[in-house]
């Protein structure tokens, strides 16, 4: 069984994001979303807000399965029989920084894979960061994020629906 592993802060996911989950979850048998802590980001979510985030936005993929991840990356990935990750890319701006850590994955270990989704043209605009600085000033989070992450900021922000 071909597994792939993709991981990210999803702080909070975005239709950007759930666009590489759909179009992962057809290239491996079993789709695992790792949400990860970053100690160099402070998150707006906890880890179990995130997840369960992405729970209620996946539920039309079938072969999808939502973690947590700690820890090195590289050995997550083993620890759940796979060797392949998964990334998207958006733009220049992304891809020295997942050009390095793809090729430190494959310095740890050979047999580790890293491989690049293109980002869907509708969303090659979206962070979570930039979501996260629209709904702090209130701005229109239609068609951008899943309705549940929209609730879920407008509580966070103060904002009745
Ligand atoms: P991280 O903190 O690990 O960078 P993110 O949650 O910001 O985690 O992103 C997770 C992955 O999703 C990264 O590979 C990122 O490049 C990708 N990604 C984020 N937004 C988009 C988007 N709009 N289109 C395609 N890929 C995206």
């Amino acid at each position: 069984m071909r597994i792939g592993i993709c991981p990210g802060s999803f702080d909070p996911v975005t239709n950007g994001h759930i666009d590489i989950f759909e179009r992962a979850s057809k290239l491996v048998d079993q789709l695992i979303v790792a949400v990860s802590t970053n100690p160099n980001k402070h998150s707006l979510f906890t880890m179990e807000e995130r997840a369960d985030m992405i729970r209620q936005s996946v539920k039309h993929i079938p072969n999808i399965q939502v973690d947590y991840q700690e820890g090195l990356l590289n050995a997550y990935v083993k620890s759940k029989d796979s060797h392949v990750i998964i990334r998207g890319l958006r733009a220049l701006s992304d891809f020295e920084y997942e050009f390095q850590r793809a090729l430190f994955a494959k310095q740890l270990d050979d047999d580790i894979e890293t491989i690049f989704i293109m980002t869907n043209n509708k969303y090659s605009f979206l962070s979570s960061t930039g979501i996260r600085e629209l709904a702090r000033f209130h701005g229109n989070l239609e068609g951008l994020v899943p309705n549940i992450v929209k609730e879920a900021l407008h509580k966070k922000f103060d904002e009745s629906l």
